[in-house]
Formats: structure tokens, C-alpha cells, sequence
């Protein structure tokens, strides 16, 4: 073996993945099994007890997640990372780690349709109050900070208009603050920017969309960069305070650099209990080999839509990063070389029915509200992801009446626009 680090391509192949021990399988085994047997009783004890690392229930561990854990953080340069079920889950289990009741975050407004609703409402009852900041102005984010802010949580690449989040600024921001900044970098992938690289303590994805990539299973992870120290001011009391779940342990302590991770593990996943199916966890491996080729090939692809766009007459405006023009192509360039993700959205002329008659018109493109498909997608944000929010709120966030969201695939790029040429003169 040379001593040359491996490239991205060959880590989403081959990173986690040995051949089977016992069979010799090549391609990751499902471990469709609820539960582990224990060698002894000393060693189920050690496992209880976070003395030892192994398998118990599929609850809090399985070998096929185990594999898709560990390619995932070394696609993101982190230490470790944590499976759940779904990018919500991923959210609710980070979250649970850092806020008491009457706890604040911060998050910037432009971000999925449901993360606003997670955050505004189902967050509430938990007595984890959300403020908003505006990705455009990082200053709101200072002005946002106060004692009981414990988290800022922003997207790398924004839905649903794909946005380029500063995330250097904030991680600036966050520092002064001494809060952790949460990056969801679910519609960048790690191919595309890796938030760590850029500041970012904690990167959460939706593994349903471009890592899994092939819009068939739903699935969330946490990657830990390590970097946080969490036992300053008793903020973090979960992870620096003894825990009487676990015989008084202190997990900064006892797990250093990836304490995070394991908190999330074994006091968020194991009791709240969103837990990955080994099934979805092997569907979303095969993906990830994948996922250098199809996000190169969907970026393309989304470029030669836009500039399509760009230059139609009932389109009013595209805002897609990779546009030289577009408001945001300073920051992509910088944070995303490789190509500005293939998410974006469009402003027709003739507002909001325009936009109605226009999904309904496609038909290559598939109307569903996902993102992230080898295959295309189109929503009209306004009546369906984004339709909770009042009309100010909307626009705010990026899908006003008149906004057309796209998720480009890995299809003919010449097949994709003459679909959209067909229905926007029809
Ligand atoms: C889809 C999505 C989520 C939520 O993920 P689920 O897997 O659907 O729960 C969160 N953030 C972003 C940016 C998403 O696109």
C-alpha cells in the first residue's frame, strides 16, 4: 500500500467497507436482525455500560448503518457519525443534545419547507424557541445571539432557491457566540462542499436526496467534526455533566472528539428511537458509490437548464448560483468549484397560474415534492412545500407565487430542455 490518502471517488466506494468476515461477501451484507448475542455476561454488562463498543439492538446499532456511518464521516472529514431514519430525525436528535426547555438557535431563514414547520411548530411544544437570521445579512445572526442561544443551523446550499450560505462568516459567528454551528448540507453533498473544511461543528443531511440518490429510501445522519469543546459554562450539560442513564459517566470525558456523536447514539437515538433500517442503510451505500459521477453529471445538467432559462422570454428569472450573473456566484465559486448543486428555482412572467400550468404541462420532469433523484423533479413551492407560510414569508424564504423549483438528474440534458421548451410555449 502507498501512503497516498484516498480521493473522494475512492472513499464513497470503498470507506467503512471490508468483505464480509465470516463469507467473504463483497457488497455490504444487510444485517436484517434486530438484536446481537452476547459472548458472556461480563460482556453484555461492558456493552450496557459503554465500557465496550459492539452490537446490542438495532435500535442503537447495526452493522450494515455502521458501515454507511463511517463512509459518510469520511466523506466529511468528521470523526464519527450517527444513521437515523430521516433527515428530520437527524434534526430532532441533534437538537436534543444541546437544548433545555426555553433554549434558543438560530436559524437562517432560507431553508427546506419542512424544517421551517419542524422548527416554528413541532419544536415549540419542546420548549426549543427558533429565531430567525437572514443568510444574506450575517450581521442578523449576531444581533440574534443572546445567553440562551445554544446552536446557529444553517443550509450549505439553501432551498429551494440554491443559495450559497456563507459558511465561514457564520462559523465566525458561532465562535464568538461559543455555540456549535450546524450545517444541513443535504442538497450540496460533501462532493459539492464539505462544511467542515469551512468551520462547521456538526453536518446533518437528509440521506434521502443526493446521497442515496435514487429517490427510494428515506434516510438522515449526523457527522461530529470534533472540534467542539463542550464542557465550557456548563451550556452542554448532556455532554459535560455525569449521565444517570450511564453509571455517572461524563461523555466529553470519556469520548473526547467524538462525544458528540455518541451522546446522539445513546441518549438521543436510544431514547427517542428513530433508528435506520439496515434495508435503507444498504439501498443509500450503493448510492453513495455513485455519488461523484451523478452529482457531476447533475450540476452539468442544471447549468445548461438555467442558461435554457435564462434566455426564454416567459421566464422573468433564474436563480441558480452556477449563472456568472447570479448574486450568489462569488460564494460558489468559493465554497462549490465543482458546480453549484442542481437544485434552483425560476420566476415565470405569468405568476402563479403560470407556474400551476407549467407543472402540469411536463412530462419528463416528475411533479412530487423530493429532491435530489437521478431522475427530474419540478414543484411549484408556493401551493404545495412551501404553502404553511403566509405570502411574506414566502417570498422571504424564496418561494414567492410566481417560483418554479427544479431538481436536475443525471438524464439528457438536451431531452430535459426540450420538455421545458414544449410546456413553457404551450
Ligand atoms: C428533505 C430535506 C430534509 C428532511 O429530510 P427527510 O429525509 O425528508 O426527513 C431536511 N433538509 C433538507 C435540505 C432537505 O432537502
Amino acid at each position: 500500500m502507498s501512503d497516498r490518502l484516498p480521493g473522494f471517488s475512492t472513499l464513497a466506494v470503498h470507506a467503512g467497507a471490508q468483505p464480509d468476515p465470516t463469507t467473504g461477501a463483497r457488497a455490504t451484507p444487510i444485517y436484517q436482525t434486530t438484536s446481537f448475542v452476547f459472548n458472556d455476561a461480563d460482556h453484555a454488562a461492558s456493552l450496557f455500560g459503554l465500557q465496550a463498543f459492539g452490537n446490542i439492538y438495532t435500535r442503537i446499532g447495526n452493522p450494515t448503518n455502521a458501515v454507511l456511518e463511517e463512509r459518510v464521516a469520511a466523506l466529511e472529514g468528521g470523526t464519527a457519525a450517527l444513521a437515523v431514519a430521516s433527515g428530520h430525525a437527524a434534526q430532532v436528535v441533534v437538537l436534543q443534545q444541546l437544548m433545555q426547555p426555553g433554549d434558543e438557535f438560530i436559524a437562517a431563514r432560507k431553508l427546506y419547507g419542512g424544517s421551517i414547520n419542524q422548527f416554528t411548530h413541532a419544536f415549540k411544544s419542546f420548549g426549543w424557541n427558533v429565531v430567525w437570521a437572514d443568510p444574506d445579512d450575517i450581521s442578523s445572526f449576531e444581533r440574534a445571539v443572546t445567553p440562551r442561544t445554544k446552536a446557529i443551523f444553517i443550509e450549505s446550499i439553501a432551498n429551494p432557491a440554491g443559495s450559497i450560505t456563507d459558511i465561514e462568516a457564520i462559523s465566525t459567528v458561532a465562535r464568538k457566540a461559543g455555540v456549535p454551528l450546524i450545517v444541513d448540507n443535504t442538497l450540496a453533498s460533501p462532493y459539492l462542499i464539505r462544511p467542515i473544511d469551512h468551520g462547521a461543528d456538526i453536518v446533518v443531511h437528509s440521506l434521502t436526496k443526493f446521497l442515496g440518490g435514487h429517490g427510494n429510501s428515506l434516510g438522515g445522519i449526523i457527522v461530529d467534526a470534533g472540534t467542539f469543546d463542550w464542557s465550557t459554562g456548563g451550556k452542554y450539560p448532556m455532554l459535560s455533566e455525569p449521565r444517570p442513564e450511564y453509571h455517572g459517566i461524563r461523555l466529553q470525558e470519556t469520548f473526547g472528539n467524538f462525544a458528540f456523536a455518541i451522546a446522539c447514539r445513546v441518549l438521543g437515538l436510544r431514547d427517542l428511537g428513530p433508528a435506520l433500517s439496515p434495508f435503507n442503510a444498504f439501498m443509500i451505500l450503493t448510492g453513495i458509490e455513485t455519488l461523484p459521477l451523478r452529482m457531476q453529471k447533475q450540476c452539468d445538467n442544471a447549468k445548461a437548464v438555467a442558461e435554457f432559462l435564462a434566455g426564454h422570454p416567459a421566464v422573468a428569472s433564474v436563480s441558480y448560483a452556477g449563472l456568472a450573473s447570479d448574486k450568489y456566484n462569488q460564494l460558489a465559486r468559493k465554497y462549490a468549484p465543482k458546480g453549484a448543486g442542481a437544485v434552483f428555482t425560476f420566476s415565470l412572467k405569468g405568476g402563479y397560474d403560470a407556474g400551476v400550468n407549467l407543472v402540469s404541462k411536463l412530462q419528463l420532469f416528475s411533479h412530487l415534492a423530493n429532491v435530489g433523484d437521478t431522475r427530474s423533479l419540478v414543484i411549484h413551492p408556493a401551493s404545495t412545500t412551501h404553502s404553511q407560510l403566509d405570502d411574506a414569508a414566502k417570498i422571504k424564504s424564496g418561494a414567492g407565487p410566481d417560483v418554479v423549483r427544479l431538481s436536475i438528474g443525471i438524464e439528457d440534458k438536451e431531452d430535459l430542455i426540450a420538455d421545458l421548451e414544449q410546456a413553457l410555449g404551450a
